[in-house]
């Protein structure tokens, strides 16, 4: 074959193809969690990280009978639903399949203002928490229910250089949580942006694998068409070490259907020693003397009528 038509061919399976490799070591590694946990044993995580044991942790459950009805402005949502400027590249560092957020084509990346958040927050990661073919994985619950499939947006507060130094705040961080509920007649609903993210993951199954997705898509789109004005809103923590009591949490209850396939593809993503890594979800946690509140487009007053 001429070297050319050679070039091309390469070209177009490039094109096809995530663009899988192992162990690169030019992947860019944020700090939002540490290294060294695993799932096996998540209460004893504050034998080596002190705030697991804090009074604010996340996830919890929430009952909408005990939230308390807010009357706060709706979430700004910057630069959401503009394209990325790059495709994003699926990785799996043994607890979760995660992406970092590129810029959008505007150059800056996704934000979120407004609703209970004082600053602006630059959305920096999404990642995934699943559980097994016997059990759903979602981390938080939702009046006594868990579901297949919870998806993590965290942004950092712009005012603070790092993920580092941000989950040292209170205001440091904010995350959006989204749950997924397998739907077998998904066949009639596509969502572009959740279907190029989730045909990826059996791209990156193996420990410290990385893959490109093929197709440009926005921030915004992994939030399928649920409405974004109604949600539930919390001062809690990561849900994996360190822990870190700087999270203002943001979960909509409405749920995102996944296709059983996607779902599945889940389940053979391995950990760091090979193992099938499952139920990567944290146990709930109390939740004390917190409030958790409810913001609704519909507002505060229609409650008494
Ligand atoms: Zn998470």
């Amino acid at each position: 074959m001429h070297f050319f038509e050679l070039l091309k061919l390469c070209q177009r399976l490039l094109f096809f193809l995530p663009l899988t490799t192992a162990n690169n070591p030019e992947t860019p590694k944020t700090s939002l969690r540490a290294n060294s946990f695993t799932y096996d044993n998540p209460a004893e995580w504050h034998l080596e990280y002190p705030q697991c044991g804090g009074q604010k942790q996340s996830p919890i459950a929430i009952n909408s009978n005990k939230t308390v009805n807010v009357d706060i402005p709706a979430i700004v949502f910057g630069s959401y639903d503009v394209f990325f400027s790059n495709f994003v590249v699926l990785e799996n560092n043994g607890h979760t399949i995660k992406f970092n957020v590129p810029p959008t084509i505007e150059r800056v990346l996704p934000y979120i203002t407004n609703g209970p958040l004082k600053d602006i927050y630059e959305a920096v990661e999404v990642h995934f928490h699943w559980g097994s073919p016997l059990t759903k994985g979602s981390e938080h619950q939702l009046n006594g229910k868990r579901y297949d499939v919870e998806m993590h947006i965290v942004h950092k507060n712009s005012k603070y250089s790092t993920v580092e130094e941000a989950r040292e705040f209170e205001d440091g961080l904010s995350v959006i949580g989204a749950f997924f509920k397998v739907e077998k007649t998904i066949a009639n609903i596509f969502y572009p942006g959740l279907s190029t993210v989730f045909n990826t993951v059996p791209y990156v199954l193996r420990y410290n694998s990385t893959a490109s997705t093929q197709q440009l898509i926005t921030l915004g789109s992994l939030l399928a068409n649920i409405n974004r004005e109604n949600f539930y809103t919390y001062q809690g923590s990561l849900t994996t070490p360190p822990c870190s009591e700087a999270v203002t949490w943001i979960v909509y209850p409405e749920v995102i259907p996944i296709s059983v396939l996607h779902l599945k593809n889940f389940w053979f993503v391995r950990d760091e020693e090979g193992r099938k890594l499952l139920n990567n979800y944290r146990p709930l946690q109390p939740i004390g003397s917190r409030e958790v509140y409810y913001r609704s487009d519909m507002g505060v007053l229609n409650y008494y009528f």
